[in-house]
């Protein structure tokens, strides 16, 4: 809220949530403040973050006064824009996790706000998985922290720079590993290291990783150390679905995972959801880097009526529904750089996806304004990115070894959508 952007529809404001961690009085303080400051609707992010949009420019300085007086967001602006932490959005409840990563979460998002960190940019992330059914191996932060279980039957957190935590384990790769009681000692050093030069990669280009990991160990005082990647126990299984009723680590409660078309709550709900996590769980929601929401806690009593509001409130909990698969930028109607209108496009795209069998649905599928494709960092199955001629798309697939642009490999362009969607349907059957 401290540099918002300024879009076609008003200024576009990011609310950090380390961890992704909402409760209900603070999504209660959103949803009022994005009401009175006469803002469209709340975006979920794919770091768990959310964002208000179309806020009148006439309107920032009071959303910014009203955030940080609700403790959402910090006075000072770059120690509030280093607050990027992600984790699993079912820690400390998911059955199968290893480390509830919460105080870990908010340790590290104290840290990225304190003068230590100064130096870093306002994109260094930091990730944190706890290594339950629901992870977020496989993105790429700044540095991730991810638990796994070593062979002698130990836990640790591996530690990647500027990569992916994987999920398979090289048998004499050189892992960076830390207990989980001193991962704090190498958050300090991950952070005094990287510090001086704003991200992690500018750190390792300068460095090397050799000498990098070696400063890790250094500065952790001998936390951090590199142990053989064949000591830990794997292949990690593809992250479970955060949408639909699972169970609890905790008998006779279970948590709730839900999806707004689009990623899009309106205000009204957001504020009904934090009512519902009050009254069918502890009071707490978790945004999901899938553009979704947890409501954890809830007494299995409940289920059918915890299950019954999320729909009413708009919000899609079947995990096989489209409105999974299928992201799309502003567009035309909230982007200057828009050349159609996603957001209408993606919700014809979701209809017709429904009329798809789910096994030959695209597992991903990207609806772009432009080439710049800010919905979606990662190439997706399938992505419709808008052409030049009003109303026409090109159509990508991210095949195995395509190259040629962000978006994989473009197989037909200036379709309208109905043609580029068979393009897609194709895609789909090829799996
Ligand atoms: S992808 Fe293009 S049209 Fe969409 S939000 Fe980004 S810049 Fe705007």
């Amino acid at each position: 809220m401290h540099a918002p952007f300024l879009e076609l529809d008003g200024a576009l404001a990011r609310i950090r949530l380390p961890g992704g961690i909402l409760p209900s009085p603070a999504a209660r303080a959103i949803a009022t403040l994005a009401t009175e400051l006469g803002a469209g609707p709340v975006e979920l992010t794919n770091r768990a973050n959310l964002q208000l949009r179309a806020i009148p420019p006439d309107a920032i300085g009071r959303g910014r006064d009203a955030l940080i007086a609700a403790g959402l967001a910090l006075e000072d602006p770059d120690a509030d824009e280093r607050r990027n932490v992600l984790a699993s959005p079912t820690a400390g409840v998911d059955a199968e996790e290893l480390v509830d990563t919460r105080p870990l979460v908010t340790d590290v998002a104290a840290r990225l706000a304190s003068t230590a960190a100064t130096g870093l940019t306002p994109k260094f992330g930091v990730l944190v998985d706890g290594g339950g059914s629901v992870h977020v191996r496989g993105r790429v932060h700044d540095v991730a922290f991810g638990a796994v279980r070593a062979r002698d039957g130990s836990v640790r957190y591996e530690i990647r720079l500027a990569e992916p935590l994987p999920v398979v384990f090289v048998a004499g790769e050189a892992v960076l590993q830390v207990d989980p009681s001193q991962a704090l000692d190498a958050v300090d050093a991950v952070i005094a290291l990287c510090a001086p030069f704003g991200r992690a990669s500018d750190a390792l280009g300068e460095l090397g990783r050799e000498r990098a990991a070696r400063e890790l160990t250094r500065r952790s005082g001998g936390a951090v150390i590199a142990r053989d990647g064949g000591e830990l126990r794997g292949p990690i299984n593809e992250s479970a679905s955060a949408v639909g009723v699972h169970g609890q680590r905790n008998a006779g409660r279970v948590w709730v995972g839900g999806v707004p078309v689009l990623g899009r709550l309106e205000p009204a709900a957001l504020a009904a959801l934090a009512t519902l996590a009050e009254q069918g769980g502890s009071g707490e929601l978790r945004i999901t880097p899938w553009r979704g929401l947890v409501v954890p806690d809830v007494a299995t009593d409940d289920v059918a009526a915890v299950l019954a509001a999320c729909t009413d409130l708009g919000l899609v909990c079947d995990p096989e529904h489209p409105v999974n698969t299928v992201v799309a930028c502003a567009g035309e109607c909230g982007c200057a750089a828009g050349l159609a209108d996603t957001q209408s496009d993606a919700r014809a795209v979701i209809d017709h996806l429904l009329t798809v069998p789910v096994a030959e649905r695209p597992r991903s599928l990207h609806v772009s304004g432009c080439e710049k494709g800010c919905a979606r960092p990662r190439p997706a199955q399938a992505s419709l990115v808008a052409g030049p001629v009003r109303g026409t798309y090109d159509v990508y697939a991210a095949r195995a070894g395509a190259t040629g642009s962000r978006f994989g490999e473009r197989i037909a362009s200036g379709l309208d959508l109905r043609a580029a969607m068979e393009h897609v349907d194709a895609e789909g059957t090829r799996g």
